[in-house]
Order: structure tokens, then sequence, then C-alpha cells
């Protein structure tokens, strides 16, 4: 299928990211709320989050707040709502009446048990179990008299015959035949309406124009559009999007690891990060890995979505992630870095300043949690082990620390210039750089691996350098 451009939408595009508070916002859900959201600001379009909390068991605001926060932390904005199903109820029961009094929907008062016969029935006759439509009305039947103090659920009329088709953005043409739908249940006896039917009538209110969603739902689009043409619709476009694997194959889950997008957040990923990452889970762009937000809007179509399941892959992720932390800006990495310090240590207020910190440590780290961790070294307690000053600092060494104190006094403190001294003083005593570089970190920071010496002593400052030097 071709890409279509925004012209070939006259009211513009309306896509709708639809939750259900049931959890957290999950890596799949968040995935699938990108690839609605890139759709419609691709097309400048207007993306909408409803919320499809009308499973009242398993819904808690908990799980609404979770989803809002993902959503914020992504930075996936919405143009429209949140819209809440449960606010919506009597919008649903006006839609209810009116599908009953054209002839669309009608009242069955079937019981439970009288359905589970007939379904008993039916398999053991070798059908598949569906209902009987034994209170369809249809033109010169006899329905039954309505029971007594029964209240009645309201079935669709699914069509008898023909068949749905639509053309998947995703999987291609598919057909279903109405022949294997029965009439579904559109509300309850106690006249709560059903899942599928609220989101026909909302994707119909809120004029959505593509429902992306997960492949968990296809199963549900023949039904939906019966329902949709019945409201006198226009059809949305469907894509549905495979669901993503473990990196063992299996459908990702707990199991993996973590599985809620503000999980990552805790462990110290970039919504960036994540960002482009899940775009590349089931999108592609050319052989492009790393592409900024602006080039996802400007690049994302669904002519480049994959139909097959797309693979979690932990290590590319924490690449992907550490590209991002080396474009950050210091002083915002601080920020993220600064509460995982305080946490450990109670305080930060000695140190050097932490945006000069990240910026030396940054390269080499795939999260902030390797940041916060890696930058510990300027902010712990000072303390040198006793056993290691006493195998690093050996009699020989300490004159040659003294010289090097002294002549540290009047030198610029700049990284080049510490160089430039430590070269000329190992040249001087005639040592090799590990002969004082050790010592110079074991007696500065209190352990005998840092990133490069000269960058870690500028940092610490003269005056700590020397007082700890001359502490040997
Ligand atoms: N509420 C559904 C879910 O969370 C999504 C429904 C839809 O996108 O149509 O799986």
């Amino acid at each position: 299928m071709s890409q279509a451009s925004p012209s070939s939408f006259p009211n513009g595009v309306r896509t709708r990211f639809a939750p259900s508070p049931t959890g957290y916002l999950h890596l799949g859900g968040a995935r699938t709320a990108l690839f609605a959201w890139a759709f419609a600001r691709h097309h400048r379009g207007t993306f909408i989050l409803r919320i499809e909390d009308t499973d009242v068991e398993r819904s808690t605001p908990e799980a609404v707040q979770a989803i809002l926060d993902g959503m914020q932390w992504l930075d996936l904005g919405h143009d429209e709502g949140p819209f809440y199903q449960m606010q919506r109820m009597p919008r649903y029961r006006e839609v209810v009446a009116r599908m009953l009094a054209e002839g669309k929907a009608y009242h069955c008062y079937a019981s439970p048990v009288e359905l589970d016969a007939m379904r008993e029935a039916q398999r053991a006759r070798g059908e598949k179990p569906r209902y009987d439509g034994r209170w369809r009305p249809e033109p010169g039947k006899q329905l039954p008299n309505p029971p007594e103090g029964i209240n009645p659920v309201v079935r669709f009329r699914n069509p008898l015959d023909g068949e749905v088709s639509w053309n998947d953005l995703v999987k291609g043409p598919i057909t279903i035949s109405n022949q294997e739908m029965d009439d579904l249940i559109i509300a309850r006896a106690d006249g709560t309406p059903t899942y599928n039917f609220c989101v026909c009538v909302d994707d119909h209110d809120m004029a959505i124009t593509h429902v992306i969603r997960g492949d968990d739902h296809v199963n549900n689009t023949p039904r939906q559009i019966n329902i949709l043409r019945a409201l006198g619709a226009e059809l949305p476009t469907y894509g549905h999007v495979p669901m993503i694997l473990g990196p063992d194959g299996e459908k990702l889950s707990k199991r993996h690891g973590a599985v809620s997008v503000m999980q990552y957040a805790e462990d110290g990923y970039l919504p960036e990060a994540m960002i482009n990452y899940l775009a590349r889970l089931g999108w592609s762009h050319g052989d492009d890995e790393l592409f900024t937000r602006e080039q996802l809007i400007e690049w994302f179509d669904v002519d480049h979505l994959t139909k097959s399941a797309a693979q979690w892959d932990p290590k590319k992720l924490a690449w992907v992630n550490n590209h991002y932390i080396k474009l950050a800006d210091n002083q915002r990495l601080a920020d993220l870095v600064r509460p995982r310090i305080v946490a450990i240590y109670g305080s930060i207020e000695s140190g050097p300043p932490l945006d000069q910190v990240v910026a030396l440590m940054k390269d080499r780290c795939e999260t902030l949690v390797q940041l916060a961790e890696a930058s510990l070294l300027f902010y712990h307690p000072y303390q040198v082990d006793a056993a290691l000053k006493a195998e690093h600092i050996s009699e020989t060494i300490k004159p040659v620390l003294q010289d090097f104190a002294a002549q540290a006094e009047a030198i610029e403190w700049k990284r080049e210039s510490i160089q430039a001294l430590i070269k000329s003083v190992l040249a001087k005593h005639g040592l090799k750089m590990p002969q004082l570089a050790v010592p110079l970190r074991v007696l500065v920071t209190g352990r005998t691996q840092t990133p490069s010496v000269d960058a870690v002593l500028e940092l610490f400052g003269r005056d700590v350098v020397l007082e700890r030097v001359r502490s040997a």
C-alpha cells in the first residue's frame, strides 16, 4: 500500500491511543501509542488519548496515573482527551436505545443456563458454539414471550451473510465471513455497555481516521466494522501491529525483566532513547538506527511497519541509551543524576560541579544508574583504605609525590598542564606512568581505577588534590 499524503485525509488524520488502565504502561502499549502519535504528527493530525476503563473490576486510578506518567515521560502529548469511557455512559446508553429503536439491536432474554445448554448441544453436534439467534427478530418469525422479571441483554444484529473485509495497514487485506460471527452482546442485563461496542461509539464520535493498535485486537475488528456500519459511521483504516517478543522469542513478559515503561525511567534510560528504540521495534527507515524525534515524525509511515513480531533486545536499547547520554546536555544529566547520588550519600555538597563530572564520565555509561555510580567517585566520603595505601604508597614514591605537589602549586590547574607536569615529574625521576598515576589516584580518590588521572585531578581542584597528596 502506498503512503497516503496529508491531502488524502480532507478532515485531517485522527488517531487514538486507547489503553485499558489495568496495570502500568507496558512496552507494547507504549509502542502502540508511539506509532499512533507519530502517524498523527507526520500528517499534522490529531492524537487522542482515551482511557478504556469500563472494566471496573480491573481498572484503577493508579493505573490511569501510570499511563499518564508514561505518556508524559515519553513526551507523547495528546491533542484531545483524556476521555474516560466511564464518563461516557449516557452516550453509550443513548446509542443502544437508538439501535434498538432502529431494529439494529434487540433484546435477548436467554438465561445463562439456557445459553450453556445451547452451546453444549452445538458442541455435541460438532458445531462451533455460537448464539443461535433465538431472540433475533426476523420478518415472519414468532419470538417467544419475554419471561417475567428478567432483564434482557441487548444484542447487535450482525449481518447473517456476506463478509467483512479491510485492507490492514500492516497485515494487508483481511476478510472474515459474517457466518463466523454471532450476535454480540452490546449491553449487559444491568444496562452497562460492552467493550467492543464502546470502542465503536468512541471511534465514531471521535472521528478516528486510523486505528493503530496491537494485533491482539484483530479478531475484534470485523465485529467493530459491522457495528460501525450499523451506526452509519465512516470506517477508519485499521493497522494491527504485531506483538513484541522477548529475546528468547516468547511473548514479552515480566519474565524478561522490566515491561513497564516507567521502570526504564527508574533504571536510567532517557526518554529519547526509549522513543528511538521503540520506534525501531516494528518500523524502519532504511538502515537508520538512530534518529531524532523530528526525523521520526518526518519519516514515519505505515508502509514500513513490519508484519513480523519484533524482538526486544536489551543490549541494543543500552547502546541506543549510551548514544543519547553522550549527546545529552551535561546540566540536564547532572539534574537527572543528582537525586540518585543524594539517595546514596544523603547529600552532594562537597565535590566538583556535577555537570563537569558527568561530562567526564558519560561516554562509557549505558544508563543514568551507571553514570551515577561512576560519578560517586567524586562524592563519596573521603577515606583511603590503609592496606591500599600500604600497597601503593611506597617510601620511594613519597618524595616524587611531594615533588609533584610542590610544582603543582605553580601551574595552571587545567587537565593539559596537569598532564604535562605528571610527565615531567616522571621523566625527572625516571618512572613510568602507572608508578605515579596509581598513587595519585589512591591518595586523591581512594581508588586505584578512575578515568584519566589528569582529568580527575582537574575536577577535584588544586586545594583538595594538594591536601590529599601531602597526607601521604
Ligand atoms: N483498550 C484496548 C487495550 O488496552 C485497546 C483497544 C483499541 O485500541 O481499540 O488493549
